[in-house]
């Protein structure tokens, strides 16, 4: 992790209870977000951060709100003595996991409860922890929701809100939720809300729930850093299977996340992958929490190799110093190409980071290039036939190995559109995995990120840090 001062956690204004917690997790430095956002947010300012996963931004939140929440802090076993007091809402279930996950590191030596409570799982398996009292829940909008349908929680002294991944939750079409939870808070309460992208739907949030925020910045992405080798393979959508399996083996990946559009992809993909003698498993929406949460499992122990996913599932994950990303199927949201490669060259690791692009998808190579300001190397593909291959060649050599490059199959750039290059010419393979809102308008997209002052001017005039 890249640190721009020589700032220690000591000079934060933090407890003792949680600079003890930060030595035990093996931080010795503040990332830049956590200098910059710790002491504001002890301010009690509400804070309009630019940062994404990877950052250190969970932790620029949940010490200063543990901290403000010390003081209240009770040993007694009343429920009545631990009510919400700080609220994080998380737009999937495996980043609510994650952060909850943090703030339980950080509050061990202090008094303070949390809960994480998520959609998916039998809702009456998290009523008896929330019952039993909990100053700080992190949770997904949809859950929250129906736990306050069912009475089981009141959010009536909450007096910090956490908005995490912003701009990935208004993506999702979590507004109309986000505005009924926001209508049951009280008023009298400080907000800090984190977004790696802005667009007008962001700037729109900002203006409803924050009151005069600072805004906090640091570097955008280290998607695009130095570290992280970025890669283009061009080859035609009915070749990418067969192209990604030799990859696979070629490169001896020990540990990659292979990204697709759809949960069909995904799920048909890892089952040829598994088929062809790869660890493979995929994570979807449509697989059941458990599944979920063994595959990641299964992935972080080495046990699965290659992890199949679609964007809003490996949303957040935070698994660090990942050798490897492929985009099987680049995403139609350029940013969205920032937080899958973004899993990659974390921690100032090194990583490579492969996109598989067919004719039809060069458009959005195109929209990537212009956001990431920089133009991705492109190689042809070229995939090696060998003799037990099921499909032989024609063009076998003696050695029994014969390389095709597929560059003169290639459509040309300026030929008709190849209406029918995925696979199956399902309708399925075409649907993206979340609402059209995704894609943020490039005006807005290009003053975000190519200014530095981009949030100032999006919110009308923030104070700035
Ligand atoms: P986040 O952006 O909050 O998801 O954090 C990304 C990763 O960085 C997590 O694995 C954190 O445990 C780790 N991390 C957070 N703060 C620090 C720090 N100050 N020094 C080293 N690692 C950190």
């Amino acid at each position: 992790m890249s640190i721009e001062n020589a700032v220690h956690f000591n000079s934060l204004g933090l407890a003792t209870p949680l600079l003890q917690a930060i030595t035990e997790s093996g931080y010795t430095t503040p990332t830049p977000i956590q200098a910059q956002a710790i002491p504001l947010a002890l301010q009690g300012l509400d804070l309009m951060a630019g940062a994404q996963t990877g950052t250190g931004k969970t932790a620029a939140f949940a010490l200063p709100l543990l901290q403000k929440l010390l003081p209240l802090a009770s040993t007694s076993t009343s429920p009545a003595k631990h009510p919400v007091r700080a609220l994080v809402l998380t737009p999937t279930r495996e980043l609510a996991i994650q952060v909850e996950n943090s703030i339980k590191a950080y509050a061990k030596n202090t008094a303070l409860r949390s809960l994480v409570v998520f959609g998916g799982i039998d809702i009456k398996t998290q009523t008896p922890h929330l019952k039993s009292g909990v100053e700080v829940l992190v949770a997904t909008p949809g859950r929250l929701l129906d736990h306050i349908e069912q009475k089981t929680l009141s959010l009536n002294q909450v007096q910090i809100l956490v908005l995490d991944e912003a701009d990935r939750m208004l993506d999702m079409g979590f507004m109309p939720d986000l505005k009924r939870i926001l209508a049951l808070l009280p008023k009298q309460r400080q907000n800090m809300m984190f977004s790696a992208t802005f667009s007008n739907e962001i700037k729109k949030l900002a203006d409803d729930f924050l009151t005069n925020p600072t805004l906090v910045e640091v570097a955008r992405s280290n998607a695009t850093a130095e570290n992280v080798t970025q890669k283009v393979y061009l080859l035609e959508q009915g070749k990418k299977q067969t192209f990604l399996t030799q990859l696979l083996k070629n490169e001896a990946a020990n540990q990659v996340i292979i990204f697709t559009k759809t949960k069909l992809t995904a799920s048909k993909l890892s089952r040829t992958l598994q088929k062809e003698g790869i660890a493979a498993d995929a994570i979807h929406g449509d697989k059941s929490q458990q599944e979920r949460l063994a595959a990641l499992d299964a992935f972080k122990q080495g046990k699965v190799t290659a992890l199949v996913a679609t964007d809003v599932a490996a949303r957040g994950l935070d698994i660090s110093d990942l050798p490897m990303v492929i985009n099987y199927e680049i995403p139609s949201a350029p940013e969205d190409y920032v937080h899958r490669i973004g899993r990659t060259g974390r921690a100032g690791a090194s990583g490579t980071a492969i996109s598989l692009v067919c004719e039809d998808e060069e458009k959005y190579l195109a929209e990537i290039e212009k956001l990431i300001k920089k133009s991705i190397p492109r190689e042809a593909a070229k995939i090696e036939h060998s003799s037990n291959a099921r499909s032989k060649s024609k063009n076998q050599t003696e050695s029994g190995k014969h390389v095709h490059s597929l560059e003169h199959s290639r459509l040309s750039h300026n030929s008709k559109q190849n209406k029918g290059s995925n696979a199956n010419n399902d309708p399925w393979f075409d649907k993206p995995y979340e609402p059209a809102e995704a894609s943020i308008k490039s005006e807005t997209r290009k003053s975000a990120v190519a200014s530095k002052k981009p949030l100032a001017a999006l919110l009308g005039g923030l104070k700035r840090h």
